[in-house]
């Protein structure tokens, strides 16, 4: 019957995966899908075999970030096709499965109710063919719903770690904390948190200054025993490497934005 052929297919993707990272933010807008993105083509960057499922179901983005806008979905003998990035010195394209390559247009907006939220994410680790990987990225969607106890319940008894991206806002930090406060009570290890638009240098005099007082955050992650990983500056270089579908790790590796992306990378 039809849960149990899922159930076979999830457990044989997942026989093939090493790593699970859950990339979570609770608040939309942080960044989380462009840490996603970077911490992805980092670890392909490195020689490891590297999928991203975007688990972001009203902003499936990973397709754009990865130069895939407008492709449609294709199957093949073992699934669904992910989309291969490829780049110079990169030995494994890295995998993208996303909901974006099966909307009509780009801007089709998704109207679901939960149980379809529930079958997708169930589809998007059993159906796309993602061979063997290191590391499977999931750009997890805001918030601490349906999506996210969904996974959690697939990928039990699985390798799975989550990442914390947030911004030195008092907005984000509260919400940030609950992702942590799911983590703890699900006993899933959380590597740590990656502040996002932390400071902001001048292109013009290079002085750096802060938009957001980093104080409160700092804080309030060491109050929680989170490890602030990395802070990646709010950056022109960041936003258009994105929208050019190029990460920005893989396009200027040297720049000051991959070398803030690096102990995010070392710590997976
Ligand atoms: P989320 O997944 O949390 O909704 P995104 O990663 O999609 O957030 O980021 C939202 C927007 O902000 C995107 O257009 C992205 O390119 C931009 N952005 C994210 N982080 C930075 C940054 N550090 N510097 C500049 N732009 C950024």
């Amino acid at each position: 019957d039809k849960p149990q052929h899922e159930k076979r297919l999830i457990e044989s993707r997942l026989s093939q995966v090493g790593q699970i990272l859950l990339v979570m933010a609770n608040k939309g807008g942080v960044g989380k899908s462009t840490v996603s993105a970077n911490v992805a083509a980092g670890l392909a960057a490195r020689g490891y075999r590297v999928g991203v499922a975007d688990a972001d179901i009203h902003g499936p983005n990973q397709s754009r970030f990865f130069g895939f806008a407008g492709e449609r979905i294709r199957l093949n003998k073992e699934g669904l096709s992910t989309q291969a990035f490829t780049a110079e010195g990169v030995e494994h394209p890295v995998r993208i499965g996303s909901l974006a390559f099966m909307m009509e247009t780009d801007d089709t907006p998704i109207v679901w109710r939960d149980a379809y939220k529930h079958d997708f994410m169930h589809h998007l680790i059993g159906s796309f063919d993602w061979g063997p990987l290191d590391f499977l990225v999931i750009d997890m969607p805001p918030g601490t719903g349906n999506e996210l106890i969904t996974l959690a319940d697939m990928l039990e008894g699985q390798d799975v770690a989550a990442l914390l991206a947030t911004t030195p806002q008092e907005v984000a930090l509260m919400d940030s904390l609950k992702a942590v406060r799911f983590c703890q009570e699900r006993s899933m290890p959380l590597l740590g948190a990656v502040e996002n638009m932390s400071g902001v240098t001048c292109p013009h005099c290079s002085g750096h200054f802060h938009l957001f007082p980093r104080a409160h955050l700092a804080e309030a992650l060491a109050e929680h025993d989170v490890e602030s990983l990395a802070q990646i500056p709010l950056s022109p270089a960041l936003a258009s490497g994105s929208d050019s579908g190029r990460p920005i790790v893989i396009d200027a590796p040297q720049g000051p934005e991959a070398q803030a992306f690096a102990p995010v990378i070392d710590a997976c």
